[in-house]
């Protein structure tokens, strides 16, 4: 068992080996996005058991909670002005994918918030 206690320090760890991917979360070239370079950083694979091993090792990152996109004035997730409920990993996925946050950014939000 690794010693990684946090999905940030995973991201960090993980994201050492290879350039960023979007929209996937390993590419063919071997790129990862954010939550790739996570499950990648603990030993899985993440076009097979990845997000499964996130999942079970963080599951805080899939609980429902009052969480906004930090980018501000973004509307992605509310274009009528409602106020979504969204999960950490959605949030993840979507810096990683539409703002092109780099994956060393989203792991400091994360840490910022004690994940
Ligand atoms: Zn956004």
């Amino acid at each position: 068992m690794d010693k990684i206690t946090k999905m940030s320090d995973a991201i960090l760890l993980g994201c050492k080996h290879s350039a960023q991917a979007f929209g996937v979360m390993r590419d063919t070239a071997g790129r990862t996005c954010a939550l790739g370079a996570a499950a990648e950083a603990i030993g899985f694979n993440p076009m097979l058991d990845g997000e499964i091993a996130i999942n079970r090792r963080w599951p805080m990152m899939y609980d429902e909670q009052l969480i906004k996109c930090p980018v501000p004035d973004c509307d992605f997730f509310s274009p009528f002005g409602e106020n979504p409920i969204l999960t950490p990993v959605q949030v993840l996925m979507h810096l990683n994918d539409n703002h092109r946050w780099t994956r060393e950014e989203i792991a400091h939000w994360l840490r910022e918030k004690g994940m």
